[in-house]
């Protein structure tokens, strides 16, 4: 399985677009990896016995409002994606506006007529969206229930559901973050060569998700930690981040070659990012960044590229 991380920053991004802190203006002098956008993971699953190209078969999870830009500068086409999966409802996570442009026009041809607007002239694949009630009243408000000219379905799910996603596996469980007014979900994904756990947005694992997470053997985890040096709720910090990694370990829930990823980054509370590396480096964690790609799981090596 392959991960490439779209975006890895908190929801103000990073350096902040509306902040000229020390922190802010340090990233905007930096190096490409010291510049982020919010946090969204593309994953190419593993050829199975599945017919369908690699790419054909990806899971998108969140859609953020720099996806079209995401997207072309990380060379993923997401015009034939099918399976998107949402964590929660908040705006650096969701921003459905842009599925607007999917409604298909009058007419599909490859040289559209000129004499017919439309903002879509292919034929797509269905696109299956998974996601809890708030980011479906969200999608309805900006598109209405009549979700067939976008070529959309919804599949509103719950924690502890389980479900396919074509080539890949998926458990949503409970996430810590904005509980009691909406259902955040944390995403367990698996395909014929790795279980890869997106955790964000989420403070420390409740019970109920810890319980769940013990049922698997994780060749990536993936874990938010917004506000790294700092403190706050609703989010992890290095501190927390770090007693959850210790935590996978002791229990003995990664794979042999299994990886702990950090992402979901804020410029206020986490350095630029050779220092977020070099803070994480020896707790065994990796930081992420924008374009980085990791193939996990058996044969995969776990190694990082950058996928520009
Ligand atoms: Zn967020
Ligand atoms: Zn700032
Ligand atoms: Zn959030």
């Amino acid at each position: 399985m392959k991960l490439r991380f779209l975006g890895t920053s908190a929801g103000e991004l990073y350096p902040g677009l509306w902040c000229r802190c020390r922190a802010c203006q340090t990233a905007r002098e930096g190096t490409e990896r010291d510049r982020r956008q919010s946090a969204t993971l593309y994953i190419v699953p593993s050829a199975g016995k599945s017919s369908l190209h690699d790419k054909e078969e990806a899971v998108l999870v969140d859609f953020p409002p720099e996806i079209a830009h995401q997207a072309f500068r990380h060379r993923v086409d997401l015009a034939g994606l099918r399976y998107l999966l949402m964590t929660h409802s908040h705006g650096d996570h969701w921003f459905p506006y842009l599925l607007r442009w999917r409604h298909r026009a009058e007419v599909i041809s490859e040289d559209p007529p000129t004499n017919i607007g439309g903002p879509r002239f292919t034929a797509l694949p269905t696109l299956h969206i998974y996601g809890n009630a708030a980011v479906e009243a969200v999608l309805q408000r900006e598109l209405g229930s009549n979700l067939a000219p976008y070529d959309l379905e919804y599949h509103c799910i719950h924690p502890g559901d389980s479900f396919r996603a074509g080539a890949v596996s998926v458990t949503a469980v409970r996430a810590n973050h904005d509980v009691g007014s909406e259902e955040a979900l944390h995403y367990i994904c698996q395909d014929v060569r790795a279980t890869v756990l997106y955790g964000l947005d989420g403070s420390t694992f409740l019970s109920e998700t810890r319980e769940r997470l013990r049922d698997f053997r994780f060749d990536a985890v993936v874990l938010e930690s917004t506000f790294g040096q700092g403190e706050g709720g609703g989010h992890r910090n290095f501190a927390r981040l770090t007693e959850e990694a210790d935590w996978f370990r002791q229990e003995k829930l990664l794979t042999g070659g299994g990886i702990i990823v950090a992402t979901h980054f804020s410029p206020h509370h986490c350095p630029p990012h050779r220092q977020t590396e070099a803070y994480l480096r020896p707790f065994d964690i990796i930081a992420a960044w924008d374009g980085m790609e990791i193939e996990v799981g058996r044969s995969g090596k776990g190694e990082k590229e950058d996928s520009r």
